[in-house]
């Protein structure tokens, strides 16, 4: 191998899409050193790479498609990639991840990461194939769902492993949250979609032969031996796989983790009686969203007859049906598990879509819709038949719809008279189905979240307080989760911090963090990655490196305008529910955010008074501002 990058393809791709090309570069070695991969090299690329105050759709703004050295189908959870970007949903700081083999096989085509500039003069699909890129018109897939343009894509490729990225008809028409699919599965959040939309990419093929070098074969071959063995028997992992994520609507309804009716509340006592229908009715069988993961979490469905049919497909999330449950009142399964189809098929994310539509709904009650034409649909909490018909109108920016496309922070903008109080987000994105009034170490994952209110980084504040979990990371400083008061206030900021450096580290190398959850935690990552790479890591190291990275979006956003105000929580979320379980229990309020933020900003090394990383901070990181 002589020089070759342990564990890495060794390349990278430009594109340049107003010119039509491409050129492809060697990865440089402190880049991975210091960065790794995924989010870890995205964040240094974009922060050096574009300009303070872009417009995210104008052609220069860079849309980087990132793997990791473990993104490998031999690795638990390697099929992973992550679009990291400007978001023109929230102006911030953007990652969106997907489960696929669309990673793998951007490495075995010869690419560690993709950099996309420009805009093509005409829609247009990127055919990238063992070390070259060409680009296909694409005028026939224009405003073409997500399966038919995947159908008509493949029919032009040649047989074999490949995997297809695409944006559906919300991407083609602007809305700020529009996802990049793969296959069933979604990179969902901030308008990955939007973004490949604004340059008429619409879709991108990548197919490879080639292999990724690895430093020590052998030693990893028992490592993975071992950990395969140990995921048989671990009890996250049978019940990922045999309920997926929506078997915790029951759980998370009764512990207070549930959002409902636009957060009036935090739990709604039907998630069981929902997860029950499902199972009945709607479920098919598990399946896994790339070659050679064996949690398979990932639910076939469908709906087999009725108003609502929806043929087989992979979906049902937890996130996405509960924006179209317990959000907005709905128990009809059935019509929440074809709204979440129709989300996947025009291709929006289904957890901005979903809350947007609860809003609507709680300005509709609050009569706060005089200046707006609703199209004479009835707005009323529960209503089912609304869902697949506001997804479309999203989808297509008609009506109403359009008003719903920016998502909340804009819409209440527009709307005006108060309605700034129903709109649930943080810097701009709306808040997904977990809930910190069932454990308050969330309250400040939210807050300081570098994309907003996120269901990924690091929802699992709420596993840890709540939850009872650790993913291995209590000898690293994490206070033993049964020694914690899930509503407590005090120590949950600096646990935050702790839990972010370690649970970011999924997004950096590459893999699926439910992983983490099932046992393979800090620890293993980092022999994983000695192995992989032939270069010795430390957890240590490793958790340190995942600090430099957040302390470096942090500082994009820092640029991009972001204080300390952007860090605050909407009303709603600290209050005491106003109906449900917990009305009636004051404790479970959140009191003094401020307090927690403070002693967040003090464990990360931040001003306390603008939020900002202090120099010292930086420098220990060997970050520059
Ligand atoms: S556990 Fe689920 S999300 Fe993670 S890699 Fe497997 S199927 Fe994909």
């Amino acid at each position: 191998m002589g020089n070759a990058l342990m564990g890495y393809a060794g390349n990278y791709l430009s594109i340049n899409l107003s010119t039509l090309t491409g050129s492809s570069g060697s990865i440089d070695r402190d880049l991975a050193r210091n960065y790794i991969g995924g989010t870890g090299i995205a964040a240094r690329l974009l922060y050096d790479g574009q300009k303070a105050g872009l417009d995210p759709l104008s052609p220069e703004s860079m849309v980087i498609i990132a793997t990791g050295p473990l993104t490998l189908n031999s690795i638990p959870g390697g099929g992973s990639v992550e679009l990291c970007f400007k978001s023109p949903h929230t102006g911030a700081w953007s990652e969106a991840r997907a489960g696929s083999d669309f990673g793998p096989d951007l490495r075995r085509a010869g690419f560690d990461y993709l950099v996309i500039q420009g805009k093509a003069p005409r829609p247009v699909y990127a055919y990238i194939s063992d070390g070259r890129v060409e680009f296909r018109p694409a005028e026939h897939l224009a405003g073409k769902l997500v399966s038919e343009k995947m159908e008509l894509i493949r029919k032009e490729i040649p047989k074999g492993n490949s995997s297809i990225a695409c944006i559906g008809p919300a991407g083609e028409h602007g809305v700020t949250y529009a996802s990049v699919m793969f296959g069933d599965r979604a990179a969902g959040r901030t308008g990955a979609g939007t973004v490949l939309g604004s340059k008429n990419l619409l879709a991108i093929v990548v197919q490879g032969t080639g292999e990724v070098p690895i430093g020590r074969p052998e030693a990893l071959k028992g490592l993975l031996k071992g950990y395969f063995n140990e995921l048989r028997t671990n009890p996250v992992a049978i019940g990922f796989h045999d309920y997926g994520t929506i078997g915790d609507l029951g759980a998370n309804d009764e512990k207070g983790d549930w959002p409902t009716r636009n957060w009036q509340s935090n739990s709604w006592g039907k998630g069981a009686e929902l997860l029950d229908r499902f199972m009945k009715h709607n479920f098919i069988k598990p399946y896994p969203c790339y070659r050679g993961c064996t949690i398979s979490c990932g639910r076939k469905v469908r709906v087999s007859e009725g108003q609502y049919a929806t043929p087989e497909h992979g979906g049902a999330e937890y996130e996405s049906i509960s924006c179209f449950t317990a959000y907005v009142l709905n128990e009809n399964m059935d019509a929440a598990v074809h709204a979440t189809y129709l989300c996947n098929q025009y291709g929006i994310d289904s957890i901005s879509a979903g809350a947007s539509i609860a809003f609507l709904l709680e300005c509709a009650e609050a009569g706060l819709l005089q200046d707006f034409d609703t199209g004479g649909l009835d707005l009323s909490w529960g209503n089912a038949e609304i869902l697949p018909v506001l997804v479309r109108m999203i989808a297509n920016r008609e009506g109403i719809g359009a008003l719903l496309a920016d998502g909340v922070k804009k819409a209440a903008e527009r709307i005006g008279r108060g309605s700034e109080k129903f709109a649930i987000h943080v810097k701009g994105l709306e808040g997904p189905a977990h809930d910190p009034r069932s454990g308050k170490s969330l309250a400040v994952s939210y807050g300081t979240g570098n994309r907003g209110m996120c269901h990924i980084h690091p929802v699992e504040a709420m596993a840890w307080d709540a939850g009872k979990m650790d993913w291995g990371l209590c000898r690293y400083g994490l206070p033993d989760p049964y020694e914690v008061d899930r509503w407590a206030e005090s120590g949950k900021g600096a646990a935050v911090a702790l839990m972010q450096n370690g649970l970011n580290l999924p997004e950096i190398l590459g893999t699926c963090k439910f992983f983490m959850y099932a046992g393979v935690g800090v620890d293993k990552l980092a022999a994983m990655l000695s192995c992989v790479t032939d270069h010795d890591v430390s957890a240590e190291e490793l958790l340190e490196v995942s600090e430099r990275v957040i302390n470096l979006q942090r500082l994009f956003n820092v640029r991009e305008g972001f204080s300390k105000a952007d860090d605050m929580l909407p009303e709603r979320v600290c209050a005491v529910p106003a109906f449900g379980k917990y009305a009636h229990e004051p404790a479970c309020g959140i009191s003094d955010f401020p307090a927690m933020l403070q002693e967040y900003y003090e464990a990360r090394g931040w001003d306390p008074v603008t939020g900002i990383p202090s120099d010292a901070t930086l420098a220990r990181l060997g970050l520059k501002k």
